[in-house]
This record gives structure tokens, sequence and C-alpha cells, in this order.
């Protein structure tokens, strides 16, 4: 058994900690987290520029391919950086090419792939509606109506990260009125300059400079050839494609525990108190060797998620846990991180604050913790215990 990472990756792991401390430094995040709802062009062009884009596009249509455990390396390290950075390029570097690629047809893969790989096409990823997000299947209700030559698209779609800036909206509606629900819904490539498309903004305390926002569709007119994979196989197919969305999830809790552990790890060696240095305190010593455990934890669970789902065995389990413990180690870790920082863990001069508050996401997107336990459970073959 090797946990050992190879030459290659940990040279990927370095180049990227260098470009995150030469263009995602606290103080332009801290900009970005109090002026912008989404990266600026400059900062998303220097991803382009590094080829970013690339890693998740197959080689044929020019892309570099990584596996989805390097893709992971080098993602942890923007999300350690900016939860929000790290979601704004991961909703085009993760769903449209997962979505094209697997479901996509050759035309749809030529058109498409190298754009996103080239950083020229943005993507976002259109599920949740108002009535629920558990629930999913009871509650979607967008509905694409095939005419001729078209769909019509007319419903709802709440909390959409990045679907301001996005340029294609991968869309899931209902098409079937009559089917059981797992058997109603398609996937469809919505371009986001559509007429009848209405973008709202959802304030919120957590990823302020990527923002999650509300859709709505009205009677909004999509080419027919726009439809992605197999009419009425909407549901099994995104979730083919939704799986490895929770090892990315993760992967932002282990950034966020990671960043938060240095800092209050740097903060309590030099905050004086009673003569001395505040990391000799031994229950301040405890919570930091908790974030710690959990940092461990939550990383040696995504990272064998990734590695199972690259070489095709079961990861379910493996991902939902990763989500699960990473998510609840990072609300710890900005929670105890905080902690240790006294009254400045929570002022908006330190980055304390913005852990703690981008943590929160975590929690219950794309999945909630609650129901991810109950999927567990039923992997573990028990009886299912919701709907
Ligand atoms: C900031 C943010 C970004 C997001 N980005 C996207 C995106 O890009 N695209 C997208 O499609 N969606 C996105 N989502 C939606 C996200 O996936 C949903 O919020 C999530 O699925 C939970 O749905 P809900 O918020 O409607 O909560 P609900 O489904 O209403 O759940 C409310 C509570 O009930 C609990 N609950 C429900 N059913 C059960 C059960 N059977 N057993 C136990 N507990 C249960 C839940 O765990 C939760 O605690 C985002 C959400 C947020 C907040």
């Amino acid at each position: 058994m090797d946990f050992g990472l190879s030459k290659e990756q940990e040279m990927m792991r370095k180049e990227m900690k260098h470009f995150c401390k030469k263009e995602l430094s606290k103080e332009y995040v801290q900009w970005m987290d109090e002026n912008v709802d989404f990266p600026p062009d400059e900062l998303w062009q220097k991803f382009v520029d590094i080829g970013f884009f690339k890693s998740s596009i197959p080689e044929e249509y020019g892309g570099d391919a990584l596996s989805y455990l390097d893709q992971m390396i080098i993602y942890e390290e923007i999300c350690k950086a900016s939860m929000s950075v790290a979601l704004a390029v991961g909703t085009t570097s993760g769903f449209g090419p997962r979505f094209i690629a697997e479901l996509g047809t050759k035309e749809q893969k030529e058109k498409y792939l190298p754009l996103i790989g080239e950083g020229k096409l943005k993507t976002c990823m259109a599920l949740t509606e108002p009535a629920g997000g558990t629930d999913i299947l009871g509650a979607i209700s967008t509905f694409a109506e095939e005419k001729q030559d078209r769909w019509v698209l007319n419903g709802e779609k709440v909390f959409i990260t990045a679907a301001h800036a996005s340029d294609y909206m991968i869309t899931i509606c209902k098409t079937e009125s009559d089917a059981k629900p797992s058997r109603s819904l398609s996937v469809f490539l919505v371009p986001s300059a559509s007429k009848g498309i209405t973008i709202t903004r959802i304030p919120k305390i957590s990823c302020h400079h990527c923002d999650s926002v509300g859709i709505t569709f009205s009677n909004v007119e999509i080419p027919h050839e726009n439809l992605l994979g197999t009419k009425g196989n909407g549901w099994y197919e995104m979730l083919t494609v939704l799986n490895p969305e929770r090892i990315a999830c993760a992967i932002m809790g282990v950034g966020l525990i990671a960043a938060a552990y240095e800092d209050a790890f740097a903060y309590a060696q030099q905050r004086q108190a009673f003569g001395g240095p505040i990391s000799r305190f031994q229950i301040l010593q405890h919570y930091l060797a908790d974030i710690y455990i959990n940092m461990e934890n939550s990383r040696n669970l995504t990272y064998k998620a990734a590695w199972l789902c690259d070489h095709g065995k079961p990861y379910h389990m493996e991902a939902t846990m990763a989500k699960l413990v990473a998510s609840e180690g990072a609300l710890h870790a900005g929670r105890f991180g905080a902690e240790i920082l006294g009254g400045y863990g929570i002022c908006m001069e330190y980055p304390m604050q913005r852990y703690l508050r981008d943590a929160y996401q975590l929690q219950f997107s794309p999945i909630s913790n609650e129901m991810s336990k109950n999927m567990m459970m039923q992997f573990q073959g028990l009886p299912k215990s919701w709907a």
C-alpha cells in the first residue's frame, strides 16, 4: 500500500501553490470578497494561461485529461486560497467537461470541449428548484416542451452557482408529463444569453466572490440539438456525472481546514498573553490538534475516493463520507480557529471569518449532511430511510 504522491503530483501541487501565493494573496481575496460576485476577467485569464481548464478535458479535444486525484491535488490549493474562486473555476472545469464528455454527441464534444479547455466558455449546473434540493425528484417542475425544431423552457431554479457569469447553463428539466419521476428528466445546454432568462441575486453569508443565483425561464427557446444525452433518461445520466462532485466538495473542505489551521497556528505563536505566546496553552493546542486531525482524515478520505474513482472501483461510500467529514471539519476549523484568534476571529480584517462563513455552504451543498448519512446506510444495505 502506497500513501505517497508521485513526483509529478508533488510538482503539480507545488506549482499551483506558487500560483495561488502569487495570484490569490489574502489581500486580493479579501478585496474580491468585499467587491465582486465573480472573480475578475484578469484572474480568469491567469487560470487560462496556466492551462487550468485543460486539466479535465479529454486529450482528443485538446485537454490534459488529468486523473481525478491529480485534479483534486491541484484544486486543494485553490480551495485553500479561496473557496469562491475554486467554485468559480470549478463550475466550468468540473460540470462542463463532465456533462459534455459523458453525455454529448461527437458534434457537441467537438464544439464545446475545446472552448472550455481554452477558458472561452463558462458553465454552471442548474438542478435545484425552490421546492427543495434534497427531494430533487419530487421538486423539479421546470419543463422543457419539445417543438419541431426547438425546446421551450419554463420554470425556476435556485442557488445556481456561477449562473450569472456562465455562457451555458447545464439545466435539468422535466420533459415527460406522464412518466414516473426518475424517467421524466432530460439535460440541456441552455445558452445564458437566451431570451426569457432572468437572474436574481441571492444575498448570502458565504462565498461572496462566487454568487449562487436564482434563474427564471420564461418561454426560453433553445435549439433542438441542445439536448445532452437521452430524452427522459436525464436522472440516471445526471447521477453518473454528478457523483464525483462530492469529492470536489470534500476537497473544498480540506482546503478550508488547511487554511484555518495555518492561520490559527501562526497566530497562536505570535499572540502574547500572561508573559508568553498563547500557543503554550494546552487547550489551544488541543483545538489545533483537533483541526489537524480533521484535516488529515478528510484529505485521506478525499484522496482515497478520487483514487477509487480513477481506478473504476466503487467510490460512492468514500465520496459521501469524505464530503461529510470534510464539511464538518471545515466548520469546526472555522469555529475553533476563530476561538484561537479571540476577537479578531470575527473581524473582517482576518480571513478566519471567511473560512467560517464559507464552511457553512458545504454543510448542505451539493447534498446535505443528513442526506449523506441516509445514503451511507443505504449503501451499507439498511432499508432506505427516506421517501
Ligand atoms: C450556496 C449554495 C450553492 C449551491 N449551488 C448549486 C448549484 O450550483 N446547482 C444546483 O443545482 N444546486 C445548488 N445548490 C443547491 C443545493 O444542492 C441544495 O441547497 C441542497 O440540495 C439542499 O436543498 P435545500 O436547500 O432545498 O434544502 P431541503 O432539501 O429543503 O432540506 C432542508 C433540510 O431538511 C433535511 N432533509 C430533507 N430531506 C431529508 C431526509 N429524507 N432525511 C433527513 N433530512 C432531510 C435536509 O438535510 C436539510 O437539513 C446550492 C446551494 C447553496 C446554498
